[in-house]
Parts: C-alpha cells; sequence; structure tokens
C-alpha cells in the first residue's frame, strides 16, 4: 500500500494493524474454515466478538453495571430520533443546543417525537464557536448536544453541567482523550469516525433509563429491546461490530490518557501553523477548536483561485481528504485517533512550502 496521508472526515483513518487482522477474518475467522462474513451471528466466535466490544466500551469508560452498551444499524442520524424516543418522559420536550449542521438534524427528530427546544445557537456565526451562556429550563426531559461539530471544527472542552439527564451526539470524537462517561444518560455515535467503519453504531445508556419513555417506541427504535437481548435482537452489523472491536483493542492497549496527549499534540502543531502562516486562517474561535477537525480558509486578501493550488499541492504530497466541507469552504484536516503526527507534520510542511511559493 502506498502513503497516504489520510485527513478524510468519515469515513476515516483506522489503525494500520486493524486492516490486517480485519482482512484475516474475511478469508478465515478464528481458524474455523469459514469467512466472518458467512457465519451465524449467534455462533460463538460471533457472540464472543459483540461481547468483547461491549465490555471494552465498558471498561475504557470505566463503567459499571449501570450502564448497558448496545451496537446497533442506522447511524448517528438514526441516534437522533432513537436518543429523542427513548429520553422522552412526561415534559415531552428536550433541550438542545444548535452547534452545527447535525445538532440541527438532532432537533429536527426531537420535533418527530415531541418539542425540541433550542436553548441557545451559534447559527448566525456559521457556528464558529460553542454557545456557553444558555439556561436550560426545569422541565425538559432531558438535555442534548453534540461534542464535536465535525462540519465546523469546534468541540466542547469541557462536559455541560446541566440539572436534566444529559445525551451527546459524540460521533465525532468518542475515545479522543479521558472523560467522565458517568455524566451522562445517553451517548451515541456512529463508528465511522473514531471508532471504526460504517455499519455499526454505539450506544451507553444508563440503566435506569430504559423502558421508561413517555411515548410508545417502535420496536426497533427501543434501545430497552437491543440491550435484552446483548445487540441480537436482530442480525447486527457483524463485520462492523467485529472490527470496531479490533479498534477498542487498539484503544485500550494504547489508553485514553496517551491517546488524548498525541491528539492534543497533533492539533497544536497544525494550529501553530495555521496561525503562524500568511497563507492561511482558521475559522473556529480558539477556544473551541477542535482537536479532531481543524477547519482553516485562505487568509484575507488571498486570490481564491489557490484554493486548488494548495489542494493539488496536498495531493502532490499523497494527503488526502483536506478539501473543506462546502459549509465552511476552504480547508479542513480531520486527525482522528489513528492518525499518526507524522501525518500533520506533512500537512504543515506542504503549508509552509505553499506560503514561501505565494506570500
Ligand atoms: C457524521 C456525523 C453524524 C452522522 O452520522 P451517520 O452515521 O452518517 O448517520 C452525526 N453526528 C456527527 C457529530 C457526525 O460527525
Amino acid at each position: 500500500m502506498s502513503k497516504v496521508h489520510n485527513f478524510s472526515a468519515g469515513p476515516s483513518i483506522l489503525p494500520a494493524e486493524v486492516f490486517q487482522q480485519a482482512s484475516q477474518a474475511v478469508l478465515d475467522f478464528n481458524g474455523t474454515g469459514l469467512s466472518l462474513l458467512e457465519m451465524s451471528h449467534r455462533s460463538k466466535d460471533f457472540v464472543a466478538v459483540m461481547d468483547e466490544a461491549i465490555a471494552l466500551v465498558k471498561e475504557i469508560y470505566k463503567l459499571g453495571d449501570d450502564y448497558e452498551v448496545v451496537f446497533m444499524q442506522g447511524g448517528a442520524s438514526l441516534g437522533f430520533l432513537i436518543s429523542a424516543y427513548n429520553m422522552a418522559r412526561e415534559n415531552n420536550r428536550g433541550a438542545y443546543l444548535n452547534t452545527g449542521t447535525w445538532a440541527n438534524k438532532a432537533i429536527k427528530e426531537g420535533n418527530w417525537v415531541g418539542e425540541a427546544i433550542t436553548v441557545a445557537s451559534s447559527k448566525d456565526a456559521n457556528y464558529n464557536f460553542i454557545p456557553k451562556q444558555y439556561e436550560v429550563p426545569g422541565d425538559v426531559d432531558f438535555f442534548h448536544y453534540t461534542s464535536n461539530n465535525t462540519i465546523f471544527g469546534t468541540q466542547f472542552h469541557k462536559v455541560p453541567d446541566v440539572n436534566v439527564p444529559l445525551v451527546c451526539d459524540m460521533s465525532s470524537d468518542i475515545f479522543c482523550r479521558e472523560l467522565d462517561a458517568t455524566k451522562f444518560d445517553l451517548i451515541y455515535a456512529g463508528a465511522q469516525k473514531n471508532m471504526g467503519p460504517a455499519g455499526a453504531t454505539l450506544y451507553i445508556i444508563k440503566k435506569e433509563h430504559l423502558g421508561k419513555s413517555s411515548v410508545s417506541v417502535p420496536t426497533m427504535l427501543n434501545l430497552k429491546t437491543h440491550s435484552e437481548k446483548e445487540s441480537m435482537f436482530n442480525t447486527p452489523p457483524v463485520f462492523a461490530v467485529y472490527v470496531s472491536m479490533l479498534v477498542l483493542r487498539w484503544i485500550k492497549a494504547t489508553g485514553l490518557k496517551t491517546i488524548g496527549e498525541n491528539n492534543q499534540a497533533k492539533a497544536k502543531l497544525i494550529y501553530d501553523e495555521i496561525d503562524r502562516n500568511k497563507m492561511f486562517k482558521g475559522t473556529a474561535e480558539r477556544e473551541d477548536r477542535s482537536i479532531m477537525n481543524a477547519c482553516f480558509l485562505l487568509n484575507d486578501g488571498i486570490d481564491d483561485s489557490l484554493t486548488q493550488a494548495f489542494l493539488d499541492d496536498c495531493k502532490a504530497a499523497n494527503i488526502s481528504g483536506i478539501k473543506g466541507h462546502r459549509s465552511v469552504g476552504g480547508f479542513r484536516a480531520s486527525m482522528y485517533n489513528a492518525l499518526p503526527i507524522e501525518s500533520v507534520q506533512a500537512l504543515v510542511d506542504v503549508m509552509k512550502a505553499f506560503e514561501s511559493k505565494f506570500a
């Protein structure tokens, strides 16, 4: 395989060793003579995979028996609806922070189930910061936020302090650093940003919330259904769960503390260069900058045509996935857990060379 520096926003880079093991499992899983793709999800070998994946999530986040872990299909986009359904109580209202595209979509689905109130929004500033001054009404069932705004490059660096059950879409920064997960009542995350391949979605829910909804929840959207059957109510996405399990092993072996330090170092390297380099400027407020997704634009006064020139320079240096999302423009460097700091250095080198050519 040629060495590509993979800055894709998602599906995204995974640890290299995981690809080796995953490809072996496709050919012959555990020496069974069968591919993982052609065996029963109720086979002893696969049940062990699911059990280990669930146990690893609990171990990595130090969760006790008061939490359930569920793997499902549907992506975080179904999680918007599932979270609202499962957390609805007598108020039939949820409080939401609108910090970007995904938060907006969560609000839309919240309104499907009950009433989704937006308590604060950074929409007027094209979501370039995280609102910090807001009040959460007492008569809501839960508070929902998006911990990392993948598209706009902002991230919560503190867990919000609220007096109602806390719900979080953690799709793009789950396991990116140490976290007190016991502050949360429900966490959900699509696997394909920081945990595995597309196709699996993780739910971490406090047991006391299972089966407590005030509305009638369709069977497949009820987390109780899936937790009672250990994520085997219906056929789980076997391959996606297997690869996620391999990534979770890697996360455990590396340790969240080390992962967090590495992510911090990568983020410092790129943001220092964005701030120093005359050709570029960052888009997010500094204190809210994401350590996962760094968004940046050509600096004021720099000709737009150089956008393509920079992308071409990246391509020539084997740097992939740098084009920004259309709602921000410019560039985005996604630096998920498995991205080595050498890749960030390669990008920084291209930025420096670009500056010496044009500035
Ligand atoms: C990518 C993403 C989603 C959407 O995930 P799907 O699995 O494609 O539904 C939701 N929330 C956040 C924060 C994301 O980054």
